[in-house]
């Protein structure tokens, strides 16, 4: 790389001689000293050093010349390299002129001859610096901007792969490594990564590449390298810098930047590319994760499902057992209660039921009665027509009872060919009217079996449910008395006890 030029114009020679010489002297070598002895010369040697890539931190111009003035040639300078200080040399400018230099090259000093050395060389020392830290300013910003370019890429909507090449492209947009450089991007590959990596270096595989940046051989596994940003020479035409991406102590990814014999290593330059690489560790990271979060998303989204699945099938089977269940519940509360033969209410269930209503009647100091039919002769008819006719015979009898008793009165059969009936809210009188309408009903139509006729009767005892009596007992031995009677009278009669 070649030294950095400050440029003299000036078209007395002498003038021209005195100043580089007191330039070396004062600067020593670090500085190339061109001349000029006009602003054509000195134009066509700035493009020159433009075109090897050579820098111009300064141009000392004198004013008044052959050919172009210092202020225009300053001015035209301004445009072809706008970084590079101007600085006015002449004994002879007008205020006019420098105010013209000032103004459109933006002149950083005038100096009027003859000089004083030491003013002079302040002058171009202070020149320098101002160059130098202008120069660091504008390298700081374009690190900083290229940095939130690439923060702010962690955000954007494009997929992982465009996010790290357009990360790339911006890291190499930086004009701070060779003109041609070229890039690319190793980083563990997220399909098969954990989300915890393991202890062992990842396998990692390329997934962005600018300027079709070939990676050097051996290129992931260069163990020897380390953490950090190291600048790499393989051969004398393959350069590139080398920079891990790590996380946590952790590597993640490569970074590597191939330049070529022009670009100058610099601590600054590395310094970037770390900040750069632990953006791209973030980037990669939140990636890592969105892609576990899709991945648990869509577990969850399926186990969901299936356990939705199975609910709802645990609750179409509960539903089925419920069913059978009341169903089987329904049966047995029906078996328990009811007489299979004749279906009305068994004796247990009947004493139940007239129990409570006895119990109500005394409550409310209402009035019940209680009547015992027993079918006449019935053992005759089993005897006459068979076991099953008689069934049939009980199975009638009991229907007419129910056909002519009223809506709330309870009946039940208690025994073989025995019935009791209990009336809610009704006196002795109504009793009777209802057990005599019973009765007559039976005995005042034959019973038709198959081809028998059957005549029948019944005969009842009747008894009141006594007002301090909160069961039927008292009045079912009453009852059972007043049965007795009717029999032992000559049946088919009600009577009362
Ligand atoms: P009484 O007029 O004195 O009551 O005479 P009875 O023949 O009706 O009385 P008894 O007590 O002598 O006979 C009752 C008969 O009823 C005896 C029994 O076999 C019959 N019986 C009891 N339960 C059933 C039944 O469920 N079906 C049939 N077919 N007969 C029954
Ligand atoms: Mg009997
Ligand atoms: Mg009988």
């Amino acid at each position: 790389m070649s030294r950095p030029v400050i440029l003299c114009v000036d078209d007395e020679r002498i003038i021209l001689s005195s100043l580089k010489s007191q330039l070396m002297n004062n600067l020593g070598d670090t500085y190339q000293i061109e001349l000029a002895e006009s602003g054509e010369e000195a134009l066509e040697i700035l493009e020159e050093l433009t075109e090897s890539r050579t820098e111009v931190p300064l141009v000392i111009a004198d004013q008044i010349m052959g050919g172009m003035y210092g202020d225009e040639l300053l001015a035209r300078i301004k445009t072809l390299l706008p970084n590079t200080h101007g600085i006015m040399l002449t004994g002879q400018a007008t205020a006019e002129s420098v105010g013209e230099a000032v103004n459109k090259a933006s002149l950083f000093r005038y100096i009027s001859k003859p000089w004083d050395e030491e003013d002079l060389v302040l002058t171009i020392k202070t020149g320098l610096r101002s160059y130098y830290d202008q120069k660091e300013l504008r390298r700081q910003a374009c690190y900083q901007s290229i940095i939130h370019k690439v923060l702010q890429l962690v955000i954007t909507n494009v997929s992982f792969e465009e996010q790290l090449s357009q990360a790339l492209s911006a890291i190499l947009s930086t004009g701070c490594f060779s003109v041609s450089a070229k890039g690319s991007i190793y980083t563990v590959d997220l399909e098969q990564a954990d989300l915890e990596w393991s202890t062992k270096d990842p396998d990692l595989v390329m997934i962005s590449q600018v300027n079709q940046g070939e990676a050097p051989e051996s290129n992931v596994s260069d163990g020897e390298v380390g953490q950090d940003v190291t600048l790499i020479t393989s051969s004398p035409s393959v350069r590139y810098y080398r920079a891990p991406i790590t996380l946590q102590g952790k590597s993640v990814g490569i970074l590597y930047i191939y330049i070529d014999e022009t670009h100058d290593e610099t601590p600054q330059v590395k310094a970037f590319l770390s900040s750069v690489c632990h953006t791209l560790a973030g980037m990669i990271r939140i990636s890592q994760y969105n892609r576990a979060l899709e991945k648990h998303s869509l577990n969850l989204e399926q186990l969901v499902e299936k356990r939705t699945h199975e609910l709802h099938q645990a609750l179409r089977k509960q539903e089925q057992l419920n069913d059978i269940f009341l169903d089987v519940n329904k049966k047995l509360n029906y078996f328990a209660t009811t007489d299979e033969l004749t279906k009305l209410m068994n004796r247990r269930c009947f004493f139940e039921r007239a129990d409570a209503e006895a119990s109500r009647a005394r409550r409310y100091g209402r009035k019940a009665l209680l009547a015992i039919l027993d079918v006449d002769f019935f053992k005759e008819v089993n005897d006459k027509f068979g076991h099953q006719v008689g069934d049939t015979v009980l199975e009638k009898v009991a229907h007419v009872i129910v056909e002519t008793i009223r809506e709330h009165d309870v009946i039940g059969r208690i025994g073989g060919e025995e019935f009791a009936l209990l009336m809610p809210e009704t006196d002795v009188d109504e009793g009777k009217e209802i057990c005599e309408r019973v009765r007559l009903a039976i005995s005042s139509n034959t019973v038709v079996v198959g081809d028998h006729c059957i005549s029948i009767s019944v005969s009842m005892g009747l008894s009141e449910v006594k007002d301090e009596e909160s069961t039927i007992s008292g009045a079912m031995i009453r009852a059972d008395q007043a049965l007795y009677d009717s029999k032992h009278k000559g049946r088919n009669l009600i009577s009362y006890n």
